[in-house]
């Protein structure tokens, strides 16, 4: 549909976006306003940014990641957040909209990328994936199905939304299992509840197959890093002091698990972000309560990593290398069969 180098377009809206990206990252965890202040600040000096301080990438290689008005160091994760960002947007331009003729799924994809963007950075620095990114991403799932019908394609109503409803029922279903069966078989808390509704958002978007695709691609690519993790911990010197005073919370019960698991089967979490009383009536707490996070020096212990990141890149994976995977293992094949 378009020449191949207007991926390059795709990656400097991705920047951009990014750039946007890194205001969802620093606000919505700490309850702060998305819109309100319109402006940017520095969080160090709380100075309003100017427009030479926000141009996506070179802002902050040009500055050396320091804050123009105060010195204060801006963390790397704004470059690279922008970084991510913009390659993606290139690739799936690129592949949806250079190689293919897609307009609809590329939407639906450079959406998803962004908002796994965003909670990735998030579940790394808070442990949390905020609500409104997992019922955003199920919306936009389920949105991209409806512009389908819209659109009058037949396939919208064969693997079109019954897919996307699948996708989202297995997403839920599995992660849900997972943390089902480990507190019942192990007493912990498997998995976190921002992981089930990842996972829903994940298959409303990439359908049964792609979501089976995603969480495979995590399992494997947390075991890797786990494998890793233990590896490097065991020539750490044992003196971290939170480890020492560590003391595991009582598991979730039995019934909460249910309780939830069928409320995110009915997206009561999503649908409750417009009609807050039903969340709370369902969930027991306010989904506009302000999170008791601060922004201090809390670090996360080494050894911990949360679930979310590993989904999130499972997923793009699933939605932009599958084709790649798939054309590498047909080469091999015809290799082996000695075409
Ligand atoms: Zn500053």
């Amino acid at each position: 549909m378009f020449p191949e180098w207007t991926a390059v377009v795709g990656f400097l809206i991705g920047a951009t976006i990014g750039s946007f990206l890194n205001v969802v990252i620093y606000r919505l965890p700490l309850g702060l306003s998305i819109n309100e202040p319109k402006h940017s600040f520095c969080p160090s000096c709380q100075n309003r940014l100017a427009a030479q301080d926000l141009v996506p990438l070179f802002s902050w290689l040009f500055r050396g990641g320091k804050c123009r008005q105060c010195g204060a160091k801006v963390p790397a994760r704004y470059f690279w957040v922008e970084v991510i960002t913009g390659s993606l947007w290139g690739l799936v331009w690129y592949q949806q909209l250079c190689v293919g003729a897609d307009v609809a799924r590329a939407i639906c994809f450079v959406v998803m990328v962004s908002l796994l963007v965003a909670a990735t950075f998030i579940d790394l620095r808070w442990f949390i994936i905020p609500d409104e990114l997992n019922a955003l991403l199920l919306l936009t799932g389920l949105g991209y199905n409806v512009s389908l019908i819209v659109q009058g394609r037949p396939e919208a109503w064969t693997w079109g939304l019954p897919s996307s409803v699948a996708g989202a029922l297995v997403g839920t279903l599995v992660l849900w299992g997972i943390t089902f069966l480990g507190r019942l078989i192990f007493q912990k808390d498997a998995m976190g509840h921002g992981d089930i509704k990842l996972a829903r958002g994940i298959g409303a978007c990439l359908f049964p197959l792609g979501a089976i695709v995603s969480f495979g691609t995590a399992i494997v690519l947390g075991a890797v890093l786990g494998i890793f993790q233990v590896i490097v911990a065991s020539r750490k010197p044992q003196d971290d002091p939170e480890e020492e005073t560590y003391i595991p919370e009582e598991p979730e019960s039995l019934g909460s698990i249910l309780k939830s698991g069928l409320g995110y089967l009915l997206a009561i979490d999503a649908i409750g972000m417009v009609i807050p009383k039903l969340y709370m009536g369902w969930f027991g707490e306010d989904p506009r309560a302000q999170e008791t996070l601060e922004d201090d020096d809390w670090q996360p212990g080494f050894t911990t990593i949360p679930f979310g990141p590993y989904l999130a890149a499972g997923a793009i994976v699933a939605a932009t290398a599958s084709g790649p995977i798939k054309s590498i293992l047909d080469a091999y094949l015809k290799y082996l069969h000695g075409d």
